[in-house]
């Protein structure tokens, strides 16, 4: 596990923090020497804003189907008190590997390579791909530059996010919204002399409450743990003295999509069922979106690679609570699969760890994926 071990070593930590924010051209260029060794076309794909990252796309073989194996290379801030040894420093104790980005997802770029060493290449029919990404885990931006690249991959694709070996086909969308009101302040005593930002947002949240229900009532699906769109009244901060008029009110909400939700489209309703909510009232309404959004992941579960995904782990496919890159690859053709080693129970957290009983199933899933997509024939018909 050398290469793992050099992954771990090499700082990709990406946040909307720009004093955390680091960038991950040196793991880009580890997994690109790595790969070309093996006889992949490498491509380096920079990113619009983002001078210090990249993604990496690696190509073995040709053809118009074929699979892509994608996870990203940054990880979560680290805090580093909380730590029982250098986050750093892939560490073996209990049967675990620790260190930070062990289970999310740096572990499966190695269990990749691992598997590619040992498969013979020249049998390929199909074009094997293995995409890793910039900034996953804070803007996305790297999936977004992609998406908006126009590049065609291959038809099916597998991102080893950690789901506990268990495939996954959907995922909520995640809005950010931060609403601000601006009034006038004046003397307490007098509601004459001003006009209340808090009592506006009095209405917005009023507005947005029954907007929560209606959607809830219009989108559902029992396959997810929360079975419902929710919207989350996060954070409000408005004036400063009880004897003053509220001048200003912020409030910030926050909003997870159904898989049959778009982004756009419920951000506009949103915004009208605050507008109207102030309408007439003379507050000054501002809303901006805190990040651009993560869209809802869905795949049709009667796909081939979640068919097999789910044969291979004995598990029926399903969802989960964390939003990931699969929505910007199906939007670019591909048939998209989360189903990785790691556990999300340990990801984002300190002494982070990937179990030791997961690699060994990971690399037959692997090795299985890539022979089924890419080395033998017809495989990929329907
Ligand atoms: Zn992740």
């Amino acid at each position: 596990m050398e290469s793992f071990s050099r992954l771990i070593a090499t700082p990709s930590v990406s946040s909307i923090d720009p004093l955390l924010d680091l960038g991950n051209r040196e793991i880009i260029e580890l997994l690109a020497d790595w790969l070309a060794d093996l006889g992949f076309r490498i491509e380096l794909m920079t990113i619009p804003e983002y001078p210090k990252k990249l993604n990496l796309i690696a190509c073995l073989g040709s053809g118009e189907g074929g699979l892509v194996l994608s996870g990203h290379t940054d990880t979560v801030p680290f805090d580093d008190g909380k730590w029982q040894q250098d986050p750093f420093t892939l560490t073996e104790r209990d049967n675990r590997l620790y260190g930070l980005g062990s289970s999310d997802m740096k572990c499966f770029f190695p269990l990749v390579i691992d598997v590619i060493r040992n498969m013979d290449l020249k049998k390929l029919h199909q074009p094997l791909y293995i995409l890793a990404t910039a900034d996953e885990e804070s803007t996305m931006s790297g999936a977004q530059a992609l998406a908006d690249s126009g590049r065609k991959l291959g038809r099916y694709a597998m991102i080893g996010e950690p789901t506990g070996l268990k495939p996954v086909h959907m995922h909520k969308g995640i809005i950010i919204e931060s609403i601000k009101l601006t009034g006038q302040a004046g003397h307490s005593s007098n509601p004459a002399l001003g006009n209340s930002a808090l009592e506006g947002m009095y209405a917005v949240i009023s507005g947005l409450m029954a907007w929560r229900k209606k959607i809830q009532q219009q989108h559902t699906n029992d396959q997810f743990a929360v079975p419902v769109p929710t919207l989350n009244f996060g954070s409000i901060h408005g004036g400063d003295n009880p004897n003053r008029i509220c001048a200003e009110c912020t409030l910030i909400v926050d909003i997870r999509l159904m898989p049959d939700m778009k982004l756009e489209p419920v951000r506009a309703e949103m915004r009208e069922v605050i507008s109207r909510a102030v309408e007439g009232s003379g507050l000054v309404l501002e809303v901006h979106s805190v990040f651009n959004g993560a869209p809802s992941m869905h795949t049709d579960p009667g796909s081939e690679i979640v068919r097999l995904a789910e044969k291979l782990s004995g598990h029926a496919s399903g969802s989960v609570a964390f939003s990931t890159e699969a929505p910007y690859l199906n939007s670019m053709g591909m048939q998209t699969v989360v189903f990785g080693p790691g556990d999300i129970d340990q990801a984002h957290q300190a002494n982070e760890y990937i179990a030791m009983d997961r690699i060994q199933p990971m690399l037959d899933i692997l090795q299985k994926m890539i022979g089924h997509f890419c080395v033998e024939e017809n495989s990929y018909a329907n």
